[in-house]
């Protein structure tokens, strides 16, 4: 099956990325060149896994006779391996990287949260969270693509170190919820707090059903990712509609100032988002929730991440 979404290209390479440069008139991309010692150990595993993305069939396959029944042997699997929330879904060719030649059926999705503790510790905390999510999603659908393939079953991880995934097309249709104004996925559990990978097979697996739980009804009049997004990158126009599904565009261009080109991580839109407690219930987040909030408001609601953790933490 052939891909027919366009991606960007990640990292220095990514024309738009050398766009905001010349605009902003620096040499460096400081979100690239200040690496934690975590966060580069997290990115050169991501890297040596990326070697193991395939490889070879067990030629002694084992016979799918109830695609339910393997569907929840293989979520129960992916679970086990570290994954915190499963999903599977048929591919379609608006999942798949443009001119990508997958052949595969079927994709299941992963999901790895952040702890949202995290956002009153500051920006690096915020960031030791991503990339520590990062590798999970690698490590784990790893894994799970050498299980299917020991079962004699094809088994491709997608993830960091290679990816021919779209990521929100295919978690939507496999049920991890709805597409936020922010423009990221908002699960009733996690909220927008976590990292995707994937596996794409041909096993005969049941697929899921997406979840639609009222998340654009309440963006409509919410508006706090728009209202604390430093760089105004943030859904301003009217939604469009992209395979029946309403999205609002956020600004790649507005965003990396403050997103790639400042000392700090942003992740801003996604931390203020009430999603993160509000249909679990979850108490503690709800404290966090409340503490960081207060702390933006009274550094100003589109200040940058770093200025609110000061004064969170004094
Ligand atoms: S912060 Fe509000 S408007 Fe933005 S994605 Fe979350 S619920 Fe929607
Ligand atoms: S990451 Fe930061 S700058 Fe980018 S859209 Fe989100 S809040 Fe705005």
């Amino acid at each position: 099956m052939i891909g027919i979404s366009k991606w960007r290209v990640q990292g220095m390479r990514d024309p738009l990325m050398q766009r905001v440069k010349q605009q902003l008139g620096v040499e460096t991309v400081p979100f690239y060149e200040n690496e934690s010692p975590e966060k580069a150990a997290s990115k050169r595993t991501i890297r040596e896994l990326g070697a193991r993305r395939d490889g070879p069939l067990n030629p002694d396959r084992v016979a799918v006779d109830d695609p339910q029944a393997m569907a929840e042997t293989v979520k129960g699997v992916a679970r086990d391996l570290g994954a915190d929330m499963v999903g599977i879904a048929r591919l379609t060719p608006v999942m798949i990287n443009i001119g990508e030649n997958l052949p595969h059926d079927t994709v299941i999705c992963m999901g790895f949260h952040e702890d949202y503790c995290a956002v009153v510790k500051g920006a690096d905390a915020v960031e030791a969270q991503a990339f520590g999510a990062y590798q999970r999603c690698a490590e784990t659908s790893t894994a799970l693509a050498e299980r299917l393939r020991g079962m004699g079953w094809p088994g491709l991880a997608h993830h960091n170190g290679g990816c021919d995934v779209m990521a929100i097309p295919a978690l939507y249709a496999a049920g991890f919820g709805e597409l936020g104004k922010h423009g990221s996925l908002i699960n009733p559990e996690y909220g927008a707090s976590f990292r995707p990978s994937f596996v794409t097979t041909t096993m005969p697996l049941a697929v899921d059903a997406p979840l639609v739980f009222g998340v654009q009804d309440y963006c409509e009049n919410c508006n706090l990712c728009t209202n604390n997004c430093p760089g105004d990158a943030v859904a301003t126009a009217e939604p469009i509609v992209t395979e029946g599904v309403k999205r609002w565009i956020v600004s790649t261009e507005k965003c990396y100032p403050y997103s790639r080109y400042r000392q700090e991580y942003c992740h801003i839109c996604v931390d203020v988002c009430p999603y993160i407690h509000k249909e679990n219930g979850d108490g503690e987040r709800r404290g966090i929730y409340k503490q960081y909030m207060k702390a933006r408001r009274d550094a100003g609601w589109k200040a940058p991440k770093s200025d609110v953790v000061h004064a969170a933490t004094e």
